[in-house]
């Protein structure tokens, strides 16, 4: 087919590509965007909605089964944020950069909007409707993914007790957010526990731990029989947390993992069995610690 002459533009765009260094863990976070306005144009409960972190949680778990089973290991979410790590085999879109986060960014807005109505049955979606923005950034060790969750994890924890006493001091104490602002200048944790137990009888662990630990989402691998009839589950997998599950249409088979895939030890025909079985895992969501060893260490699976 003869190229027409305005098409030696393409070369602009090629020379542009960002493709993600091989073999890390891309890391993509999302933020809602001006969500300080438009929590308050929608009258969020305040510090916390539950409703809206639940819709948070479906649109990350969208994502999730948008791009099967062999692209996210885990997500992270917090406020109006979502972390999602991808698999350091990952090689959807040949890692560029700007389809990835561009899709992942997408998916996520898109399920954000449609499905509103559902957590917010009673409250109109108004204008400016939300929209999330996007980055990534790439990981070169399982330490740095585990510190880079674990620093947004403490980040909710700071923010969540700051906003808890806060607002109970406007809602419960009777202060103007000025006041209250003023109040809790210089403060340590252990004040603002200390202002919510002795002036408000509020205990701070018992809150709620959605609100205290934000929300995990991945795959849970480990539940999964390796084939249906003769194995059981793992053991291993005794979990008394309460887990929040979320089953969602199949996504099509997607060819996300590079066949350079440096799983070292593996045959071919393990590795797709593998993948085949993680991709067959429901997505589970979770409020827990991911800042100790002990969330890791009974889930092998997610990093490697
Ligand atoms: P930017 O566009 O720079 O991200 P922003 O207004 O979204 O601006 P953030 O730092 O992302 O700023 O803060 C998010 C805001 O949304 C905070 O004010 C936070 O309290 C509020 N928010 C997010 N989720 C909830 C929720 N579930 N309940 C109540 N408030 C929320
Ligand atoms: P990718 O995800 O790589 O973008 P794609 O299938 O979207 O894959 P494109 O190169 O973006 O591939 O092509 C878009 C396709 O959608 C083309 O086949 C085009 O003909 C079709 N298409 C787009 N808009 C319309 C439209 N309004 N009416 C009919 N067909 C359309
Ligand atoms: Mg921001
Ligand atoms: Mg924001
Ligand atoms: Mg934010
Ligand atoms: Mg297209
Ligand atoms: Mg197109």
């Amino acid at each position: 087919m003869a190229n027409s002459k305005f098409e030696y533009v393409r070369h602009f765009e090629l020379s542009n590509n960002t493709y993600l260094l091989p073999n890390t863990y891309i890391i993509i976070r999302i933020d809602g965007r001006s969500f300080h306005r438009f929590t308050t144009l929608h009258s969020f409960t305040k510090p916390n909605d539950s409703r809206a972190l639940s819709l948070m949680n479906a649109a990350a778990v969208a994502v999730f089964h948008d791009l099967g089973g062999e692209v996210i290991s885990i997500a992270y979410g917090v406020s109006d944020e979502f972390s999602f790590v991808l698999r350091k085999e990952c090689n959807l879109f040949e890692r560029r950069e700007a389809k990835l986060v561009s899709t992942i960014v997408s998916i996520f807005t898109a399920y954000y909007i449609s499905l509103w109505s559902t957590y917010f049955p009673s409250e109109p979606l108004k204008r400016p409707l939300p929209t999330f923005d996007g980055r990534a950034v790439c990981y070169p060790t399982i330490v740095n993914v585990r510190d880079y969750l674990s620093w947004r994890q403490a980040d909710c924890h700071i923010n969540n007790l700051y906003n808890t006493t806060f607002w109970t001091l406007i809602l419960k104490g009777g202060m103007t957010p000025q006041e209250a602002e003023k109040e809790l200048m210089g403060t340590l944790a252990k004040d603002k526990n200390e202002i919510l137990w002795s002036r408000f009888g509020v205990n701070y662990n018992n809150e709620q731990e959605m609100f205290k630990k934000g929300s995990v989402v991945y795959r849970n691998y480990g539940a999964v029989p390796e084939s249906s009839a003769d194995d059981k589950p793992d053991e291993k997998e005794a979990d008394s947390e309460p887990k929040e599950t979320v089953v969602e249409p199949k996504p099509a088979v997607s060819s996300a993992v590079s066949p350079v895939e440096a799983q070292k030890g593996k045959s071919r025909s393990q590795q797709k069995r593998e993948a085949k079985k993680l991709a067959k895992a429901e997505v589970v969501i979770e409020h827990v610690d991911i800042i100790k060893d002990t969330f890791w260490e009974k889930r092998p699976w997610i990093l490697h």
